[in-house]
């Protein structure tokens, strides 16, 4: 009997990149334990890309894939999208009409990304994006989640979403919703090629689906030690991308090519060839997979209705019980 229940979502970005690999690999190990929605969080997309609509089709049966080809089974886990739960957006009206405004102004990273998207030419302080974390909160709390995965900095959002729900259950005094705990799960992080974040927009990344040759041209591409201008220079390991990525995907190798590099022993060339081996050895299988999959053209649309059907399931007896504490159920209505 599985004991908890997950929520955990991405915005629909089209192919998913290897900073997302080890998300995903927890994601696949939490449904073997736990009761799990994977969201395609569209509306999510909307509050900063709401000027792109379009795109968010084809990159949700692109994410979707890339989400099975790490193993993500719909027969295990709820996978659903966002939009097609109309009950998300009455919950976030009626919580709206309960939070002080306060709670969404002091959100740390409001303002950090108002001021990233500015940079950009971009406007964003719509009242949507100011109410993107409780947005993140209903996600949640409707499918009744008391676990949620988050990195360290997403804990001020998890915290604003537990302080809904206190003032939800105490103003209307029902014990409607759980209030969720986070999932500090470990992730391995992965630099971009130029040693920033992994990102699109930065243009850094790894594509999670990739062909070897993809994966060659990008690793020739790392950013190594800047001080380390002839194969016997002793190298900075700790400053270099590839050593970073050696951490993660081939661990075994670390030590040696760690000490080598210290010692000037072993030439940037060949510390790149053996990780791109690496590389291709740790995702072929999924690649694999991935090329299976993509031979039933329906596969992604009709995991995505029969998910979005369980999830409407849920969110409708949510929302029956939230109608009633607030006291606005209409006899006899449907
Ligand atoms: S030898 Fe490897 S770890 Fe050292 S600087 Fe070159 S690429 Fe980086």
């Amino acid at each position: 009997m599985k004991m908890d229940t997950i929520l955990s979502g991405m915005r629909p970005t089209g192919r998913l990149h290897l900073g997302h690999l080890s998300v995903l690999e927890n994601w696949r190990r939490f449904q073997e334990r736990h009761n799990c929605y994977y969201m395609v969080a569209n509306w999510h997309a909307l509050t900063t890309a709401f000027d792109d609509p379009g795109l968010t089709v084809e990159a949700t049966k692109e994410m979707v894939l890339d989400w099975m080809m790490v193993g993500l089974d719909p027969e295990q886990s709820t996978i659903f999208v966002q939009s097609e739960v109309k009950e998300h957006a009455e919950l976030h009206l009626l919580l709206s009409l309960i939070t002080p405004l306060s709670w969404l102004e002091r959100c740390p990273t409001y303002k950090d990304q108002v001021q990233q998207f500015r940079e950009q030419g971009k406007d964003i302080t719509t009242y949507g994006f100011l109410g993107y974390p409780m947005l993140m909160a209903v996600d949640i709390i409707i499918y009744k989640s008391n676990l949620v995965p988050v990195g360290e900095d997403q804990l001020p959002h998890l915290e604003f979403c537990r302080e809904v729900v206190r003032r939800f259950n105490h103003l209307y005094d029902k014990q409607v919703f759980p209030e969720p705990q986070p999932y500090l799960a470990e992730v391995a992080v992965v630099p971009g090629l130029d040693g920033r974040k992994m990102s699109k927009s930065y243009g850094n990344e790894i594509p999670l689906f990739s062909t070897p040759e993809e994966i060659d041209n990008k690793v020739r591409r790392m950013v190594t030690d800047p001080d380390r201008i002839h194969k016997h220079d002793p190298g900075h390991p700790d400053v270099c991308t590839v050593s970073q990525f050696y951490k993660v995907f081939n661990k075994v190798a670390f030590p040696e090519m760690e000490e080598g590099c210290k010692k000037g022993e072993i030439g940037c060339v060949a510390c790149k060839k053996g990780l791109t081996k690496a590389l291709i050895d740790y995702l072929a299988p999924y690649w694999e997979r991935r090329r299976g999959l993509e031979k039933n053209a329906d596969l992604v649309w009709d995991i995505l209705n029969d998910g979005n059907k369980r999830a409407r399931r849920q969110a409708r007896q949510t929302m029956e019980e939230v109608r009633a504490a607030m006291g606005f159920e209409i006899p006899g209505s449907s």
